[in-house]
């Protein structure tokens, strides 16, 4: 293939992303191969011989769609959302189309400047103090490890990095139980071990429980261990728990640690004053993560980190060997030192175009109604004595079982989990809630309407047995 051929071919692929988008609404959300079945429809080699284009993308649109899960169709209520806005989809394209490698500033001055004036926007939208700056990494995962890493450093006064862990003293981390495993893994990988991150218990408000948390640093001192660093959760993916930051925050100061917020998914909805009740004080933590690819529609991957202080964090991950230096320019930002890999994306532009095209009052507006919808069609099962509305988050995510008379409500639940996926025009995903088995309902597709999520409810009547 040319690349005189590639503008072609461009607008073919346009010609098929309308049709997909238009008919996307109509199609299973779920594909029905089983496991296998898709890698059995191709070649077991490479082509040896050059093929035409047209029977690459005629292939593509014969076998890959109907072997894919829809994200971005209109009902898709599971997980947590992974949205793709039109700008985002746009620019994504343009920026494929350039191929640029953002790793330094000298090697793609737009992709660095404009990621950091895209994080000022973001900090600004969601209502941050001034001063915080920060980088936009592929996933909350990736974040979450830096964080841990640089209390594990700051902890060990950076000796971590050159002279390993083995000898150093045993250090402590700390979350509440419903932080996500990213937590469990980035303990894991930073060295410090899956024994050291101590899981403190949650109260009635799903917060981990200040007073435990101190408890636990005190307890810790005693017994010899380093208190580096507690991961707080806004959103949790579960249920949606969240920690009452102000309070957990005041502890971590009081013993020198490092905090780190991990709101993923719920940080979108802060863009809504309304909801930043519920990360009330987080304006003194030194990291905070969140997944503008999940519910604000910059498509994955867009994971952005706010710091208070990136010197830590850049002491911690930066290398800079002569090959990478910039001649003359040694005072640039060179975001590839902030985080884990040297190759990086230009991930800011989509953050400008979906910005831009939907307004913040788009943004807003989209939150907003997923929450309310969300609420209402919590209530629906609330109201309805089959079901029992298990949790209900202050933003859009809740819990139901289906209960009929005289069965087990797991069970019951789970057959009908697995009869609304099958059905194709919505689809769950399930969670544990004290020994529960739960059908979980995140609301958040661009696309969805009023309509859509209200859908939900008459999909489980109907297929309830
Ligand atoms: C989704 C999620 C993550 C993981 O996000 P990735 O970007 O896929 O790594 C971490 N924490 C929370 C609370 C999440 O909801």
């Amino acid at each position: 293939m040319q690349y005189s051929e590639l503008g072609y071919w461009l607008k073919k692929s346009a010609q098929w992303v309308d049709g997909y988008y238009q008919k996307l609404a109509h199609r299973p959300i779920r594909p029905s191969q089983a496991p296998g079945e898709f890698a059995a429809l191709l070649p077991a080699s490479p082509p040896q011989k050059a093929e035409p284009v047209s029977d690459i993308m005629a292939d593509f649109e014969r076998l890959v769609p109907n072997a894919m899960t829809h994200w971005q169709h209109p009902r898709f209520f599971a997980y947590f959302p992974a949205n793709a806005a039109p700008a985002s989809i746009l620019a994504e394209s343009l920026v494929n189309a350039m191929g640029a490698q953002a790793m330094l500033w000298q090697t793609s001055p737009a992709a660095t400047e404009m990621e950091q004036v895209m994080v000022d926007w973001l900090r600004q939208a969601l209502g941050l103090r001034q001063g915080f700056t920060g980088t936009i990494h592929d996933t909350a995962t990736t974040v979450t490890l830096c964080a841990i890493l640089t209390m594990r450093e700051r902890a060990l006064q950076f000796k971590g990095l050159t002279e390993g862990m083995s000898g150093a003293p045993k250090l402590r981390i700390y979350a509440s139980d419903q932080t996500h495993s990213s937590v469990d893994k980035g303990v894991r990988l930073a060295g410090i071990g899956q024994h050291n991150l101590v899981k403190i218990g949650v109260d009635l408000s799903l917060s981990m429980d200040p007073m435990g948390l101190r408890q636990q640093i005190e307890d810790d001192l005693a017994d010899g261990f380093l208190p580096a660093g507690v991961v707080l959760c806004v959103g949790g993916t579960s249920i949606g728990a969240s920690d009452r930051v102000a309070d957990i925050i005041a502890v971590a100061k009081e013993y020198g640690l490092y905090t780190h917020v991990d709101a993923a998914w719920a940080g979108s909805a802060m863009i809504c004053p309304e909801f930043r009740q519920h990360w009330q004080g987080v304006d003194g933590a030194d990291s905070i993560v969140f997944n503008p690819h999940k519910w604000l529609g910059a498509q994955f991957d867009c994971s952005v980190q706010f710091l208070a202080d990136p010197t830590s964090q850049i002491n911690t991950l930066g290398l800079r060997p002569s090959y990478l230096q910039t001649l003359d320019a040694e005072e640039v930002t060179n975001f590839n030192e902030w985080t884990v890999p040297l190759g990086r994306r230009f991930r800011a532009l989509k953050l400008w175009f979906v910005m831009r095209a939907e307004g913040l009052d788009g943004l807003q507006a989209m939150i907003r109604n997923h929450v309310s919808w969300c609420h209402e069609l919590a209530n629906k099962f609330d109201q309805d004595a089959d079901y029992k509305l298990v949790t209900n988050c202050p933003f859009a995510l809740f819990s139901f079982q289906y209960c009929p008379a005289n069965e087990d409500s797991n069970e019951a639940t789970k057959t009908l989990l697995n009869a609304i996926n099958e059905d194709g025009r919505t689809y769950f995903t399930q969670t544990m809630v004290n020994g529960q088995f739960v059908i979980r309902v995140s609301v958040g597709p661009i696309a969805c309407t009023r309509d859509d999520v209200m859908s939900v409810y008459d999909i489980c009547k109907q297929l309830q047995h």
